[in-house]
């Protein structure tokens, strides 16, 4: 009995965000990842290659299409028309692991990602401004390089990590050019294109999240990326602030769909209020 009242709470709850959002149909979902596994293991921010695939192959026989940056700003810009059921792969940080394990997979499978470097924490042959971090292992210059030839364009995502929430608007003008002019002096091609770190500019003040706006669109940033695991409609409202979706390794399958399809936000609620 008690099963039964879960489901119908469940289909309400869901039956009144889709018609309250105007839904995730027909919204452009942009997947987040961030380290992938080439072993077994798997945590939050870990997807292990074996579910990847299942990933990849669920996006092409459903017939998704993956979008660079680029294809969006075209979209956004020149008004280029979107294909019928868009997709954008994201992975935040630059883990060595997005060379090794993703990119044999995104070539396999023949789909786009797009990776927001860390500039400081990239491996170049000296290091000389190479950012320590307890992370992980991040990808070296050369990987970087061959990767943008095909499969990959790169956007921003700090010099090292901070957090733009903690940091004044001074502050972040001279770490948006830090990292841009450490990118070019590593000749990696970047997209215009930032993505805040820990998710979200978390700004309660509307006037400070304008004034960021702002001055990410003074340095040349034509769109940017937040964490809200929800997808937002189309037309995009705010190129600085769209919605991504967080993919957890902790996800079993059908929850990777439910991510794809916008609603991951009505079940993890669902899933706190059960607890
Ligand atoms: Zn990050």
């Amino acid at each position: 009995m008690v099963v039964y009242l879960i489901i119908a709470l469940l289909i309400v709850i869901a039956a009144l965000y889709i018609i309250k959002m105007g839904s995730a149909f027909g919204g452009l979902p942009v997947l987040n990842y961030h380290k992938i596994s080439g072993g077994n293991d798997f945590d939050f921010l870990t997807v292990n290659t074996a579910e990847l695939r299942r990933h990849f192959s669920y996006l092409n026989e459903k017939g998704y299409t993956t979008l660079f940056i680029s294809d969006v700003l075209a979209h956004i810009e020149q008004k280029k028309p979107l294909p019928a059921k868009p997709v954008m792969i994201t992975l935040d940080d630059g883990y060595r692991d997005n060379y090794t394990a993703l990119y044999p997979l995104l070539k396999e499978y023949n789909i786009k990602a797009n990776i927001f470097l860390v500039a400081g924490f990239i491996q170049s042959p000296d290091n000389k401004h190479l950012v320590p971090n307890p992370m992980g292992e991040f990808m070296q210059v050369k990987e970087a390089l061959e990767m943008s030839k095909d499969m990959v364009e790169f956007g921003l995502h700090t010099f090292s990590h901070q957090s733009y929430s903690k940091l004044s608007l001074p502050e972040i003008a001279t770490d948006l050019k830090k990292t841009k002019d450490r990118l070019q002096e590593l000749g990696i091609p970047v997209q215009p294109c930032h993505a805040y770190t820990f998710g979200a500019y978390s700004q309660t003040n509307d006037d400070k999240r304008q004034a960021l706006f702002e001055l990410l669109q003074q340095h040349d940033v034509r769109l940017a990326f937040r964490v809200s695991n929800w997808v937002d409609k189309q037309p995009l409202q705010n190129r600085y602030f769209i919605s991504r979706i967080h993919v957890s390794g902790l996800f079993p399958f059908w929850k990777f769909k439910v991510a794809v399809w916008g609603f991951i936000k009505i079940f993890n609620r669902f899933e706190s209020i059960m607890k």
